[in-house]
C-alpha cells in the first residue's frame, strides 16, 4: 500500500484534480490511500474569516463564505459532478455550517481555538469530498473516509498531537476494509478529533504529517508527498538557476535542510515514517514525469550513493549576538545564565560558537533584543551585528571526509566569515557571513561541488 498526499496547489481547481486522478491511476496496483489538503490558499482564507467573525464584521463574513462556496461549486461543475446532488449538498451545507461557526465566534468573549479549528477543518472536508467523488466518477472507486473518525488527538487546538495507539486501531478498522474492497479512500489531511468530540487541527502544513502517520500506522511501503516542486534541490534555484534535483537523500539530511528553510518536509512530519523506515517521496503533481526525491533511512542507502555534499542551504535575516566576559574563564553556570535569558524572551538561538571568554549566537527574532541585551549587560559586554546569513552545507559524509573545511573555506578567502560551526550533527558545516555576500558564496560553493560533474545516480538536472 502507498499513501499519496496532495497539497493545496495539487487540488487547486478542476484541472489540478484531474491530474491527481491520472497520478493515482498509475498507483492503483499499490492500493493507494489519498490524503488531500484544502484547495490552494483556502486555509489562509478561513484564518482570515475567523478574524472577521471575531471582529463581528458579518458582511465580510458573508462575502468570504460566498467566495469559498462558489470556488468549490465551480470545481464541482467543472468536473461534471454537479448532477451529484449529495456532493452539491455537501458544499452548500458546509457553507451554512461555516456561517454558524462564525456567528458563535462573533458572540464569544474571546477567540475560542476550538472554533477556529472547526472553521479551518471545512477546507479539507470539502476538497476530500470532491476528490473522492471525482475518483469515483472516473471509475476508480473513490470513497470518502473521515479523518476525524481516524485520528484521535489531544485537545491542543491548532497544533494537536495524535494518540498513535488509538489512531492506529481506528485507521486499521476504517481504512483496511475499504482498501481490501478495491476502493480508494480519500481522507482530509491536517484534521483530527479530540476525546471530547471536538475537531482539531495538527498545525499549518499538517497534511504531510497526516500522510506520514497513515503510512506508518498501516505499515505502508511508501509515503508520497505531491506538491508543486520536483523534489529537493542542491540549492535555492533563485540563487543558483542550475541547481540540481537530489534523487536520493537520508532523513537526517532532509531534516537538516528543512531546518534551514529548504523546501522540504518539516522534520516533525517525517517522524512517523522515519521511525518505521518507510521511504518518503517528494514529487511534483504538475510534472509527475520528472520524478522527485526519495528520502530514506541512511542505513538503507548504499555507501556508494552517499556523497559528501548533498545540498547548500541558507538562512537570511540573522543577527549575531556576542557576549564577552572574563568571568567566563573557568566559571560554571555562565553559559546557562546566558541561555536562560534568551529562553525567558522566547528567542531561539540557531548557531552557537564559544571561546574561553566569549560566546556568539545567531538569532532571527529580534523582537526582544533590547531586553536581552540589557539583562546580559548586567554581567558581561554584549555586541550585536545584523544583516547576517548562515550558509549550511549538508551531506552524510561531511564530517568523516578529511580536508572538507579547508576545501570549503579555501574557496571563500575573500569573504568575511563571522562564525563557524561544524555542528554536533555529523552532517553539516555551517558558517555565518554578511548577507550581501550570500549569492556569490552559494554560487561559488555550488560551482565547486556540482559544477563540473555530478553523480547521475544521486542528482539530476532540474527542468
Ligand atoms: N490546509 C492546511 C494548511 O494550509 C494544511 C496543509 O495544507 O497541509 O496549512
Amino acid at each position: 500500500m502507498v499513501v499519496m498526499k496532495f497539497g493545496g496547489t495539487s487540488v487547486a481547481d478542476a484541472a489540478a484534480m484531474r491530474r491527481v486522478a491520472e497520478i493515482v491511476k498509475t498507483r492503483i496496483d499499490k492500493k493507494p490511500i489519498v490524503v488531500v489538503s484544502a484547495v490552494g490558499g483556502l486555509t489562509d482564507n478561513l484564518v482570515a474569516l475567523s478574524k472577521e467573525a471575531k471582529n463581528r464584521n458579518m458582511t465580510k463574513v458573508q462575502e468570504v463564505v460566498n467566495v469559498v462556496t462558489e470556488r468549490h461549486l465551480k470545481i464541482v461543475r467543472d468536473l461534471g459532478l454537479d448532477k451529484n446532488g449529495s456532493l452539491v449538498n455537501v458544499v452548500t451545507e458546509t457553507a451554512e455550517q461555516l456561517k454558524k461557526v462564525c456567528t458563535t465566534i462573533s458572540e464569544a468573549e474571546s477567540m475560542q481555538k476550538a472554533l477556529v479549528d472547526e472553521l479551518l477543518s471545512t477546507g479539507e472536508y470539502l476538497s476530500s469530498h470532491i476528490m473522492a467523488a471525482y475518483l469515483d466518477s472516473v471509475g476508480m472507486n473513490g470513497v470518502w473516509a473521515d479523518a476525524r473518525e481516524i485520528l484521535v488527538t489531544d485537545s491542543v487546538y491548532g497544533s494537536a498531537k495524535p494518540n498513535i495507539g488509538e489512531s492506529t486501531e481506528k485507521a486499521k478498522a476504517k481504512l483496511l476494509p475499504l482498501v481490501s474492497d478495491n476502493k480508494v479512500p480519500v481522507i482530509q489531511g491536517f484534521i483530527g478529533r479530540d476525546k471530547n468530540g471536538k475537531i482539531t487541527t495538527l498545525g499549518r502544513g499538517g497534511s504531510d504529517y497526516t500522510a506520514s502517520l497513515i503510512g506508518a500506522m498501516l505499515d505502508m511501503e511508501a509515503v508520497e508527498i505531491w506538491s508543486d516542486v520536483s523534489g529537493v534541490l542542491t540549492a535555492d534555484p533563485s540563487l543558483v538557476p542550475e541547481a540540481k534535483r537530489i534523487l536520493l537523500m537520508s532523513f537526517q539530511e532532509a531534516a537538516e535542510l528543512a531546518y534551514f528553510g529548504a523546501k522540504v518536509l518539516h522534520p516533525a512530519t517525517m517522524h512517523p515514517a522515519v521511525d518505521k523506515g518507510i521511504p518518503i517521496y517528494v514529487l511534483n503533481s504538475i510534472y509527475p514525469e520528472q520524478g522527485g526525491t526519495k528520502i530514506a533511512l541512511s542505513s538503507d542507502i548504499a555507501e556508494d550513493k552517499i556523497c559528501v555534499v548533498k545540498s547548500i542551504a541558507y538562512k537570511e535575516g540573522l543577527t549575531v549576538v556576542t557576549v564577552n566576559s572574563t568571568r567566563m574563564l573557568m566559571a560554571h553556570g555562565f553559559m546557562a545564565s546566558i541561555f536562560q535569558i534568551f529562553e525567558k524572551y522566547n528567542t531561539s538561538v540557531d548557531l552557537v560558537a564559544t571561546s574561553e571568554v566569549s560566546v556568539s549566537v545567531t538569532i532571527d527574532n529580534t523582537e526582544h533584543l533590547e531586553e536581552i541585551k540589557k539583562e546580559i549587560s548586567a554581567f558581561a559586554t554584549v555586541g550585536v551585528v545584523s544583516n547576517k546569513a548562515i550558509v549550511c552545507l549538508v551531506g552524510q559524509h561531511l564530517k568523516r571526509t578529511s580536508g572538507m573545511p579547508a576545501r570549503i573555506f579555501g574557496l571563500l578567502g575573500d569573504v568575511r566569515i563571522h562564525l563557524i560551526s561544524q555542528g554536533a550533527s555529523e552532517i553539516n558545516i555551517s558558517f555565518v557571513i554578511d548577507e550581501v555576500d550570500l549569492k556569490r558564496v552559494i554560487q561559488r560553493l555550488h560551482d565547486h561541488f556540482f559544477g563540473n560533474s555530478y553523480d547521475v545516480e544521486i542528482f539530476a538536472e532540474n527542468n
